[in-house]
């Protein structure tokens, strides 16, 4: 076992804090990263407070997680000691089912090994998440980081990035069709960034007027305060496409009527309550109601470089880990411009 330090939920109502821990030592196949930095994702809010049910304690968050590799196994082909490295959402998956061998490891039929608050695939040893000073993964779970970019503005690439580049890139989304990114957060200015990089006529839906001029300098073509109902009411069936990214309570029938004739809403954000559908709100124009999570690795591969080409990174605020609660209360509030990223070097 390797010792290792980090930041834990004991239960969902204490603060995070202070907490040691074992990490197995790197096997064959394993990839041994020191933790630089670590993004924080409204995900990790939602599981220390136990929002969605279910979850484990004690709790180390985080999946956003790049740094440096300080061991490979003997049979590691992939990487080597020095190079730069990312983690995203999960560690393993069962690589035999028909997702996996796909390449949709995050769809796998025998559940993918979440990075935290879940299991490794013997479903008993806990994981561990990336608020720590370390990791070790199977190098087939570990991306390829590019030198060329800041590399704490990489970190949330690995979640909020894949998560609104994958359905954009599935539904097939770009040049001639109107998209409308719903919450300026941590997944929804990603969103923007990738839905403006694929030639889309994009319009940021936000609840909050003070964020239309961030709406503006990320290149957004169109703002709309979803809280003001005259200009909602002007921007009905005018979508090809929606990607939701709110994570609490909304009325999915408001955003349902701003699609157009076979338009499609892709849900990422996952508010803990249950949202009711009518199905007049579908009926009427063919329109489509859809999810997605995260995405597999090679297409987490492809969307690094594809950032790398593009020179295109998160917008971040850097905090030293002592601070994570006062981002959680920042977060719950809606005001993330646009990811909080932990500098691990203040554990
Ligand atoms: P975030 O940074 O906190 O952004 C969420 C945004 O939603 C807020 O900034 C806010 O934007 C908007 N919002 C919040 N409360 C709202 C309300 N009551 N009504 C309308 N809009 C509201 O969170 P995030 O990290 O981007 O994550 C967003 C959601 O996606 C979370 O539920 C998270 O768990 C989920 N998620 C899903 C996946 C996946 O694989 N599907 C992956 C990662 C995260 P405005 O101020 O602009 O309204
Ligand atoms: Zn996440
Ligand atoms: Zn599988």
């Amino acid at each position: 076992m390797i010792s290792a330090k980090g930041y834990a939920a004991q239960d969902p109502k204490s603060l995070l804090a202070p907490f040691n821990f074992n990490r197995r030592k790197p096997g064959a196949h394993d990839v041994q990263i020191e933790i630089l930095y670590c993004g924080v994702c409204h995900s990790d809010l939602h599981q220390v407070r136990d929002e969605w049910g279910g979850s484990i304690y004690p709790m180390v968050p985080g999946h956003e997680i790049v740094g440096k590799i300080t061991h490979v196994g003997n049979a590691v082909a992939r990487f080597k000691v020095g190079e730069l490295a990312g983690v995203g959402c999960f560690v393993d998956s069962c690589r035999v089912c028909e997702s996996c061998k796909a390449g949709n490891e995050q769809y796998c039929d025998a559940g993918m090994a979440g990075t935290y608050n879940g299991y490794e695939m013997d479903k008993k040893t806990p994981t561990y998440g990336g608020y720590s000073n370390c990791i070790v993964v199977d190098e087939n779970y570990v991306l390829h980081i590019s030198e060329k970019l800041p590399l704490q503005a990489v970190a949330p690439l690995l979640c909020a990035g894949i998560t609104t580049y994958s359905p954009l890139r599935h539904w097939k989304v770009g040049a001639g069709q109107k998209v409308a990114v719903v919450g300026l957060g941590g997944l929804g200015h990603m969103a923007v960034k990738f839905a403006l990089s694929f030639g889309a006529e994009v319009t940021v839906l936000s609840s909050s007027a003070s964020k239309e001029a961030d709406a503006r300098k990320l290149g957004a073509h169109h703002f709309v305060n979803t809280r003001d109902k005259a200009a909602s009411k002007a921007v009905r069936k005018k979508f090809d496409f929606i990607l939701d990214t709110v994570s609490a309570q909304h009325d999915l029938n408001f955003y349902l009527d701003l699609l157009r004739t076979d338009g499609t809403m892709v849900m990422v954000g996952i508010p803990p309550e249950a949202e009711p559908v009518e199905a007049f709100s579908l009926i009427g124009k063919r329109k489509t109601l859809a999810g997605s999570m995260i995405g597999g690795i090679r297409e987490t591969q492809e969307m690094l470089d594809y950032c790398a080409e593009n020179n295109i990174v998160s917008d971040i605020e850097l905090i030293p880990i002592q601070q994570i609660e006062q981002a959680y209360e920042r977060m719950v509030k809606g005001d993330v411009r646009y990811r909080f990223v932990i500098d691990m070097s203040t554990l």
